[in-house]
């Protein structure tokens, strides 16, 4: 019985076949339209509306940000990042509310938290006030930072990972609230290398930069690969938790280890933050292999640049003015966009070699840069 479904099935796949074939011939010009409907080109860059969801924007000088991407039709997520003697997390608050006011619909912002006290009693009720009182000021969601694992330490001075039971209680928090989590957790693989083995420019660049963060300087430090299993750890220990792989979710090294992540937790996505150029250096060699990992998990990536004034590439070229900047953030949305969506040949700075684009069909392209952000943040949902 199954042979003789089978029989039909695949006789009605060629019936199918020869129709549609048909059908071609005999309109090519519609056709040819389909063909041109399935991609976008350079020049749509503009009219495609676009989320940027990894951005840093704390203060009034980089508004340019804003304005260049009002220009390129991007909206964007405003990251608040907690770092101990770094801005007071209280001002980032009022800031991003400010910009939200200021550029109404243009852009949402995530919270965060302080680890300061995570070492007394009281901490985690703290922390959960403070999201509570970040979500009633227009929060949608929370980020930590790879000071959880690099810095941070417990009573015993011994280094903190994510997967610690005090934080359990916050993630629970989250999880039954729908708010999502955004995780930089872990770092980049290159920062375990000497200089002359990281594979593309951007990680020699920061590394050279913060010493203090470039693991090969500090063998006395956690291994790369125990930052990732805690952070699996706490993931399987929060199964329901939203949880967003902040910069490729440190796998930007293998699309392979990070589509075993993806299939492990259905509720992770990852940004592609300041990680793009790791997706080109695998393109080198494997392009096939990294445009279907697109293909296949287009409803779990989302497009963002960590762009902010302080990025090593707008200091190292010693760009200071806002037309500068502005031109900087163009041109790297524009070179992105270039990437994901034509198969023409590239160069960028942050990779040696030259590479082909990956030419995502349009209906992927809509999704990482625009409705898979609108559905974890659906404040982004006109
Ligand atoms: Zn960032």
């Amino acid at each position: 019985m199954k042979n003789v479904l089978r029989f039909i099935f695949s006789g009605l796949q060629i019936v199918f076949v020869l129709l549609s074939s048909c059908s071609n011939t005999g309109n090519s010009e519609s056709g040819l339209q389909d063909s041109i409907m399935e991609f976008y080109t350079l020049d749509d860059f503009p009219a495609v509306a676009k989320i940027d969801a990894h951005l840093h924007i704390q203060n009034y000088a980089d508004t340019v940000f804003v304005n260049q991407a009002a220009r390129d039709n991007f909206r964007f997520l405003n990251l608040n990042v907690f770092k101990s003697g770094g801005k007071p997390i209280e001002e980032q608050q009022k800031f991003s509310r400010e910009l939200v006011d200021s550029f109404p619909g243009r852009n949402a912002w995530v919270t965060t938290f302080s680890l300061d006290n995570f070492n007394k009693a009281g901490w985690q009720e703290e922390v959960i006030a403070y999201i509570k009182k970040s979500v009633s000021n227009g929060a949608v969601g929370v980020k930590v930072w790879k000071n959880i694992g690099f810095f941070l330490k417990d009573e015993n001075g011994q280094l903190v990972m994510i997967d610690h039971p005090r934080f359990d209680p916050i993630l629970d928090y989250l999880a039954k609230n729908h708010i999502p989590l955004i995780g930089h957790l872990g770092e980049h693989k290159n920062s375990w290398l000497p200089l002359e083995k990281m594979t593309v420019n951007g990680n020699r660049d920061y590394a050279r930069a913060h010493p203090e963060e470039h693991m090969y300087l500090h063998p006395e430090r956690p291994y790369y690969e125990e930052y990732i299993g805690a952070r699996d750890r706490m993931l399987e220990k929060h199964p329901s938790l939203v949880f967003i792989g902040a910069h490729l979710g440190s796998l930007e090294w293998s699309v392979d280890e990070l589509a075993k992540r993806l299939d492990k937790f259905p509720n992770m996505s990852v940004d592609m933050a300041e990680r793009i150029s790791h997706l080109q250096y695998q393109t080198l060699t494997a392009w096939q292999k990294v445009h279907d990992f697109f293909i296949k998990y287009q409803d779990r990536i989302i497009y963002g640049t960590d762009l902010r004034s302080s990025a090593m590439d707008i200091v190292n070229k010693g760009i200071k003015d806002p037309e500068g900047i502005k031109k900087h953030a163009h041109e790297v949305w524009l070179r992105h966009w270039k990437f994901f969506t034509t198969d023409q040949k590239m160069r960028v700075p942050k990779v040696e070699g030259e590479f082909k684009g990956l030419k995502l069909p349009r209906k992927v392209i809509d999704k990482i840069y625009r409705t898979n952000a609108e559905g974890l943040f659906p404040v982004f949902v006109k």
